[in-house]
């Protein structure tokens, strides 16, 4: 079974539909969404139709949080740009009210944290799924903090939220793409990992490009041992989204900026 793994698309539609485009060229069973497909870019909407379309799942993040409740912990930027990307939601005489129910149901089913076999997919952390960031830096830093986390694991387990692609194993090490042979991850049978494709909207791994992965599972899809996670990058136009942005008043310019530098 092929399972394409995106996430944090965060309203960018640009990038979203240049990695859908190369997930159809390369083939997959189905895609999953880990979380934050909203927040912080210009077309949440569009985003939202999107992900609701084409993906088996989605998880809660906590830019989709925000939206439905309350932004928790945002500074004031990000504040500010969750209740317009909420306003972009509302009723709006530019959608039919339908579309727009259909919209808060498919943000409201959102769950906090799905087990299929040996996998566990959260937004954030097993701690705490839409909230804890998980950083290559916890490798050395946090040990305690990577062995709580390890605790709640069972074999393998999917997460986003640090918009930084790779594999964290419990050695324990983290493996970033770019030191895997051509791009690929094999799991191994008795070590756990979490695994996270990076993001789709807002890279911040000094790459610009859109990221996300394939995980490809042999024989039965509940197992983890020898499954392969091939990681891509996708070049979209990038402009595109940040004239958008530039453009919304409530969404400040270097929401924009960023997204041409990767960070
Ligand atoms: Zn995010």
């Amino acid at each position: 079974m092929r399972t394409a793994l995106i996430s944090d698309v965060h309203a960018n539609l640009a990038a979203l539909k240049a990695v859908l485009a190369d997930i159809d060229a390369r083939g997959v069973d189905r895609i999953v969404s880990l979380g934050d497909v909203v927040g912080y870019g210009p077309d949440p909407a569009e985003c939202v139709d999107l992900v609701a379309e084409r993906c088996e799942w989605s998880l809660l993040g906590n830019h989709d949080y925000a939206v439905l409740y309350e932004p928790t912990n945002f500074n004031a930027a990000a504040e500010r740009a969750a209740f317009w990307t909420r306003a972009q939601l509302e009723p709006n005489p530019k959608w039919d009210s339908a579309v727009v129910e259909r919209r808060w149901n498919f943000l409201g089913r959102m769950r906090v944290r799905l087990v299929e076999g040996e996998f566990l997919a959260v937004h954030g952390s097993p701690r705490k799924p839409v909230n804890e960031y998980i950083f290559p830096d916890d490798m050395s830093q946090s040990p305690a903090k990577l062995a709580s986390i390890f605790s709640k694991i069972d074999h393998a387990c999917l997460v986003g939220h640090t918009h930084v692609p790779g594999v964290f194993a419990d050695d324990p090490e983290f493996f970033y793409v770019e030191d895997m042979d051509d791009g690929i991850f094999v799991i191994g049978g008795t070590e756990k990992v979490i695994i996270n494709p990076g993001s789709v909207g807002q890279p911040r791994d000094q790459d610009p490009r859109a990221s996300y992965a394939i995980l490809e599972t042999p024989g039965d899809e509940r197992v983890a041992a020898g499954s392969k996670v091939h990681f891509h990058r996708v070049e979209y136009p990038i402009q595109e989204t940040v004239d958008k942005i530039c453009a919304i008043e409530a969404l400040p310019n270097w929401l924009g900026e960023r997204l041409l530098q990767g960070r």
